[in-house]
């Protein structure tokens, strides 16, 4: 890259452990070269992330919109990390179009817009942008240059993107790397409680009742939905973060085959959508019916008119597509 240069680093609105994670890992990776490095998320990260080396130097641009506005406008060099599209990238999207600096897409979600970038690592076949960072240091400084803070934060971005790994896209190589990433100091079981038992009453207590309430079985058995109101939000003193990993439930259910997720902000619903297998295309049907994307078996998107209409909407399109792909 030549020469020390101002760096920006750049997540998705509503950053997770794999945004977040891969920021870190590769700004502290950057910042080893000599490079000053700033990493800049839209909105806050959930508190599960807390512990994370690196992450209190974190922009948040919708609390600092001045700063993350100087940053982006003076960065010679941008990495965007974890998402395909900018528009992911709220208030930050219009500076980031303006800014002239090249551009790098660190990420594995499919079907990236490649003029948005100057140059892209995108490894759709790999299950976190933390491991697509984790393939990008062993090419190119080698799996010596990972610290222990290094190996903590790529393995929270593979360990929260996998599901535990229990997910796809769980190959022996991506094994060998969690390997490597124990011999450079990481404790998975640090880790894993870290980021899995740090609930508080009231999520654990949302959770019950989002599953006990709020869940509902449509298509005899093969999807479901959970939707929660800002108002229930509110009843059980929502943070942000808290709703996260709620939509996979449903799926425990025997012959479940896609879930969601509906969550209500002020401006519009958020839609969160799982699928197990090969089966249901989540990614098509976010993109086709909520203006989103993402993966296969993850995807999300937006619904702007009120949630009892997303949910009517939402079993419609269901019915659509079950019936037009021949789900059984
Ligand atoms: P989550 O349900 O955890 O918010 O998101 C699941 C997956 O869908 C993530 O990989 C995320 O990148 C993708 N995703 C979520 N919301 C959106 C959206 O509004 N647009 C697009 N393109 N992808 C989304
Ligand atoms: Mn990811």
């Amino acid at each position: 890259m030549g020469g020390a240069k101002r760096i920006a680093i750049v997540t998705h609105t509503n950053p997770d452990g794999d945004a977040i994670g891969s920021s870190l890992a590769w700004a502290e990776v950057l910042r080893g070269w000599g490079h000053e490095v700033e990493c800049l998320v839209p909105n806050r990260y959930p508190s599960f992330l807390d512990w994370m080396t690196g992450i209190e130097r974190v922009v948040v641009a919708k609390e600092c919109p001045e700063r993350a506005g100087e940053i982006i406008a003076s960065a010679e060099l941008v990495f965007v990390m974890d998402l395909n599209k900018i528009d992911r990238l709220d208030s930050m999207t219009e500076p980031l179009a303006e800014s002239k600096a090249p551009r790098i897409l660190v990420d594995h979600h499919l079907m990236p817009p490649v003029e948005e970038y100057d140059l892209l690592f995108s490894y759709p076949e790999l299950c976190s942008t933390s491991y697509v960072t984790y393939k990008l240091i062993e090419a190119t400084c080698g799996t010596e240059a990972i610290t222990t803070a290094m190996a903590e934060n790529l393995y929270a971005g593979i360990m929260t993107d996998t599901g535990n790994f229990a997910f796809s896209f769980l190959t022996p190589d991506l094994m060998r790397a969690v390997a490597v990433l124990l011999e450079r100091g990481l404790d998975i079981p640090k880790v894993n409680t870290a980021v899995y038992n740090s609930y508080t009453a009231s999520r654990v207590k949302l959770l019950g009742f989002a599953l006990g309430r709020k869940m509902e079985i449509i298509e005899e058995g093969k999807a479901a939905y959970i939707s929660l109101s800002e108002r229930e939000m509110r009843r059980y003193n929502f943070q942000l973060g808290d709703s996260e990993g709620f939509v996979n439930y449903p799926l425990s259910i025997a012959g479940m085959k896609m879930s969601a997720m509906f969550t209500e902000t002020r401006k519009f619903i958020r839609v969160s959508l799982r699928s197990r297998g090969d089966e249901v295309d989540v990614n098509v049907f976010a993109r086709r019916y909520f203006g989103g994307g993402g993966h296969k078996n993850a995807a999300g998107g937006k619904s702007f008119v009120s949630l009892a209409q997303t949910i009517e909407n939402y079993k419609a399109a269901v019915a659509e597509f079950f019936a037009e792909q021949n789900i059984k």
